[in-house]
This record gives structure tokens, sequence and C-alpha cells, in this order.
């Protein structure tokens, strides 16, 4: 049996400048991980979100570790983390020799509950300790409760890292994700709501923090006519080819979200009829005051709610006709790797990966590929 073409969960979707600076930075043979379009990059980074100074780098994971790099996260340090995401907001935190405490979510955005949090920090000052720095996810491109979480953090004098690596475009009362923590990273790689194929970003309204980002991103090189160092240096900078792409997809980043925001509406539609008949398919809720960009939508299907259907029936059904969808990220804190690790939790982010799926996602969904979502869509829901 030949398969239908691959309808992807999200996938790249460039735009008409981005070929343009590519053979700008072959003309000119800026073809290094240094150039114009790195610094051009980070300067229209820096106009989009309101933030001050932005360091462009390989991955979002490297502008974490970076981030915990200059808070001085080392050996055996509690660091707070989101539980519902994906690894690499956790990761770097053990390649300091740091242990992650992992929180659960609130069921209003889904994102790191900012009571559990708190519950956390005391928990450790009880022993004595203090958390290094905590990191809360936008998931999906939700915002989180930035100004409790803030609150809180700044209460016990705790810095904040803002991973907004699915949240770019997203906003809360008009001020944009990645403009909230201490620090805050971007992720460009290819499945995020724009993408330099591989890429990231490091935030903040700190001269320093990005100033000292750079050095170290770059092998942390003194300055002298030969090579001296006196501190361990990464290789975590940006390639200016790919600062190029970068460019030209932060040019149509508002209409990127905007047909993200209009695959939600059409998803959204579609399970009102559906709940019409009996079922109650929800949504991530996008709470008051808060713009997310959507960068995938996510149901959940509750099986004792909808006649027995689980979010499995409809991801096989997907699978079936070549459809990628995708369980919600699966909680650090039930993962393998982090077995043993400390955590606050009361069973939201399980229930929501239980439950939850995301559904084809990307801006390029076309009206047949839509047609082909929904005709699955229509024999799971009879
Ligand atoms: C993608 C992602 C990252 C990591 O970004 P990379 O650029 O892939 O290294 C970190 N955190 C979250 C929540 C992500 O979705």
């Amino acid at each position: 049996m030949i398969l239908p073409s691959k309808i992807w969960l999200s996938s790249p979707h460039m735009g008409l400048m981005e070929q343009k600076y590519i053979t700008e930075a072959f003309d000119t043979n800026w073809v290094a991980p240094v150039g114009p379009h790195v610094n051009e990059f980070e300067n229209e980074l820096c106009s989009y979100t309101g933030i001050k100074n932005a360091a462009a780098l390989a991955s979002g994971t490297s502008a974490i570790h970076l981030a915990l790099i200059l808070l001085g996260v080392g050996n055996g340090d509690k660091v707070l983390c989101q539980s519902m995401t994906f690894s690499a907001s956790a990761n770097p935190i053990v390649y300091q020799g740091a242990i992650p405490v992992f929180i659960d979510s609130e069921k209003e955005s889904w994102n790191m509950d900012p009571k559990l949090m708190e519950d956390a920090i005391i928990d450790l000052k009880s022993k004595g300790e203090s958390p290094k720095a905590i990191i809360p996810v936008h998931l999906y491109g939700m915002p989180a409760k930035m100004d409790v979480i803030i609150e809180i953090a700044s209460r016990y004098q705790i810095p904040v890292i803002e991973d907004a690596a699915e949240a770019l475009g997203s906003g809360i009362n008009n001020k944009k994700c990645g403009t909230f923590g201490d620090m805050s990273i971007l992720s460009f790689n290819g499945n995020k709501i724009i993408t330099t194929s591989s890429g990231g970003a490091l935030l903040s309204d700190n001269k320093e923090f990005i100033e000292k980002a750079r050095f170290l991103a770059t092998q942390a090189r003194d300055d002298a006519p030969h090579y001296q160092h006196s501190s361990i240096g990464y290789n975590y900078r940006l390639s200016n080819v790919l600062a190029g792409i970068g460019r030209g997809q932060l040019q149509i980043l508002d209409t990127r979200v905007g047909q993200r925001r209009t695959n939600f509406k059409r998803y959204v539609e579609y399970f009102n009829k559906v709940n019409g008949r009996g079922y109650q398919v929800e949504f991530q809720p996008e709470p008051e005051n808060c713009f997310s960009n959507r960068w995938l939508t996510s149901i959940l299907i509750d099986p004792e709610r909808n006649k027995g259907i689980t979010r499995e029936v409809l991801r096989l059904a997907f699978n079936e006709d070549n459809i990628e969808s995708r369980p919600l990220w699966k909680p650090m804190h039930i993962q393998p790797v982090f077995k043993g690790a400390p955590s606050f939790t009361d069973g939201t982010s399980e229930w929501l990966f239980d439950n939850g799926l995301c559904l084809p996602s990307g801006s390029n969904l076309s009206e047949d590929d839509f047609r082909r979502i929904e005709k699955v869509m229509d024999m799971v829901f009879k």
C-alpha cells in the first residue's frame, strides 16, 4: 500500500528573504560563526522582543547551559525546573553537575505551578539550602504565570532563566515572552515557530551577562595576539549562514504566529461540532492577558468523558494515514534518566501527559492537509 504524503507535526516554513541572506553570506565569504548576519540577527531579536541584549547561539540547549554557568551553578547545586517540558530544559543542569528539582504544572496554562515552586523553595530552605535558579517554560507557546513566579523568585532572591524556546511571538499584557527572566532563551530548531535549521539565543537586559555569554560561546579567548585562556570555553556561537536564515524568518514571524493561531481556530471550530455530539475534547487554555503563538495546538481527550476514546486511539488513527501527532511532553520527573531527582508534584502533568495530544500545527498546512486530518478525526469521533 502506498501511503499518502506525510503531514508533519511542525515543519520548517521558509519565507522569501532567507535564500537572499544566505547568498549574501557566501558572496561576502562570511561563512563562519561570526559576521554581519550574526550581529544584525541579534539586533533584530532585540527590536522584536524589546530586550536590550541578545547573543545568537548554536542552540536553545547551549543558551540554557551558558545561563546556568553565568549564574555560577555548579556541583551539587539545586535548580528548580518545570517538569512538563522537553528534556533540553533540564539536561544542562546536569551538565553542570547540579541537581534538577522538578516542579509540576498548574491547570490554567499547563506550566510551572507557582505554589509548588514556593513549596520547593521553602523545603530547601528548611534544609539550609536555596535553589540557584528557576527554569519555567512556556509550553507550546502558552505563557507561564510569570508575574507570580517572578514575584516569588525575587522575594527569595533566586534568578529566573525563562525557557521561551517554544514561545517566540507570545506575550503577557503585550510584553513579549523572552523578556521576563533575568535571562531568557530562544530556540530556532527545525520544528520551532521560526527556524535557522538549528540555533538559539540568550536574551537579557543585563549587558554583562550577554557579553560574557558571547565570550564563553567562542572558546573564552582572552585579549591577546596568541591563544590565551583563563577560563573554560565553549563552541556555542551561531553560524553567520544560519543567522541569515534567522533574519529572513524573523521578518515573517508575525505572519507565522497568525497562521498557527488560524490552525488553532480551525481545530476549535471542528471540535465545537464534535463536542455538540456528546464529546468533551478540551484545548490548552489561554489565560487572561496572555497571548499564545499557538506553536502547537494541543488537546485533552479524557476517555471518561469521550466515550472511551483515548489520545492514543486518535494518534494511531493519524499514524495509519501518515499524519504525525504526538503525546504531550512526558514529565521529567517520570523519565528514566531523571529517576531519583527530587520533585514537587500533584499529578497534574502526569494526567496531562496521559490524556494530551499535539495536533499537526505547521504554518504551512494546506487545505488538503486539513481535509485529510479532519477525515481521520471524523472516523474517530463518530
Ligand atoms: C526546543 C526546546 C529547547 C531546546 O532548544 P534546541 O535549540 O533544540 O537546543 C529547550 N526547551 C524547550 C522547551 C524546547 O522546546
